[in-house]
């Protein structure tokens, strides 16, 4: 059932770069933990050889050409682990979410990071797919990509061309679509890190409790001044829009006040009122917006206890 295609396997970010460069034309796509992939490459799962009835859906196709090539990150060892250095910390884009979830630094000081993994799909699942996976994948409802965009993630994306670097609420364009190109891997996440007093917290509500996309999932993130007052606030919301964001308006009416539950009850009321979800089989429109509202306060409330 998979169309065919070669495995490449390359030892350095520079050699990954150059091959994708290579490749190009024949077309070529990163490979990270598979379980996206994969899954996109099947598609569509049934042949298109077999009869169909008159009136059935055309079949969703992830490629227009599936990809003669796959550059394999699993052997580049610059795109693995989790280091602290000064005032930020960098994640390897190939961490998988087992690792980032069992971080006790992740949990530490980013952690609506830590509940995204911990959160995500099943054990296998988060064994095989990675932090860059996840974010590259750039789904509405993409688990770490929202808590990333509550933290101020920034993503490091290298090509034979250099480096540069994007906000992460700035990746994601629409559904499946960001604006790396088709020559660059992301290497990096980078989260800075607040000296003073600060929290964050995930939270995703989903129909079952494991193995399945948010029909609503938040982050927010809070760092406080030292007389106790809300200096920086951030607040992401997944599944209410195409790509993964911020409620910049409920955000903005936290600066330079005390928290407490009516303010964090108030911006919930603001957040709702900046989504703009549908209604498809996992909730109504409707209902993901008076979830936007509860969601938030609860993550605010968590980012300030934590
Ligand atoms: C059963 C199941 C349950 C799932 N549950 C959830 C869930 O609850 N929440 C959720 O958000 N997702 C979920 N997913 C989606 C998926 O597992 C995650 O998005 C996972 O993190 C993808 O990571 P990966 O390493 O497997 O990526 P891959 O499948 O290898 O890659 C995904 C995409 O990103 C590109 N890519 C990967 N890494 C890079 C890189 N470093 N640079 C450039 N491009 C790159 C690939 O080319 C591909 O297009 C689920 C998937 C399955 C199969």
């Amino acid at each position: 059932m998979l169309p065919k295609f070669d495995v490449l396997q390359p030892q350095s970010l520079a050699e990954a770069c150059a091959l994708l460069k290579k490749h190009a034309p024949k077309g070529v796509a990163v490979l990270a933990g598979g379980t996206d992939l994969l899954v996109n490459l099947r598609l569509p799962v049934i042949p298109d050889n077999l009869p169909r009835s008159k009136n059935a859906r055309p079949l969703p196709k992830a490629f227009d050409k599936p990809p003669a090539w796959l550059v394999a990150l699993s052997r580049i060892p610059e795109l693995h682990g989790i280091t602290e250095v000064g005032d930020q910390i960098a994640i390897g884009a190939m961490t998988s979410l087992t690792d980032l979830a069992g971080s006790s630094l992740i949990r530490q000081k980013l952690a609506a990071l830590a509940e995204a993994a911990d959160n995500l799909g099943s054990p296998l699942v988060r064994n095989r797919g990675t932090l860059g996976g996840n974010i590259c994948n750039a789904r509405p409802a993409a688990d770490t990509l929202v808590a990333t965009v509550a933290l101020s993630g920034r993503l490091e994306l290298h090509s034979a061309r250099g480096v540069r670097i994007v906000p992460a609420e700035e990746f994601a364009t629409a559904p499946g679509k960001t604006v790396i190109s088709p020559d660059e891997i992301l290497a990096r996440i980078l989260y800075p890190i607040s000296a003073g007093k600060a929290g964050s917290a995930f939270y995703k509500l989903a129909n079952r409790k494991a193995l399945e996309i948010a029909v609503v999932n938040v982050a927010s993130a809070l760092v406080l001044d030292e007389k106790g007052k809300i200096a920086d606030a951030r607040i992401a919301m997944g599944a209410v829009a195409p790509t993964p964001i911020l409620a910049k308006q409920a955000a903005q009416s936290l600066i330079g006040l005390k928290p407490s539950a009516k303010l964090f009850k108030e911006a919930g009321k603001i957040a709702a009122t900046e989504c703009k979800p549908i209604t498809d089989h996992r909730g109504s429109a409707g209902y993901r917006v008076e979830m936007v509202e509860v969601l938030v306060r609860r993550t605010l409330e968590r980012s300030y206890e934590l």
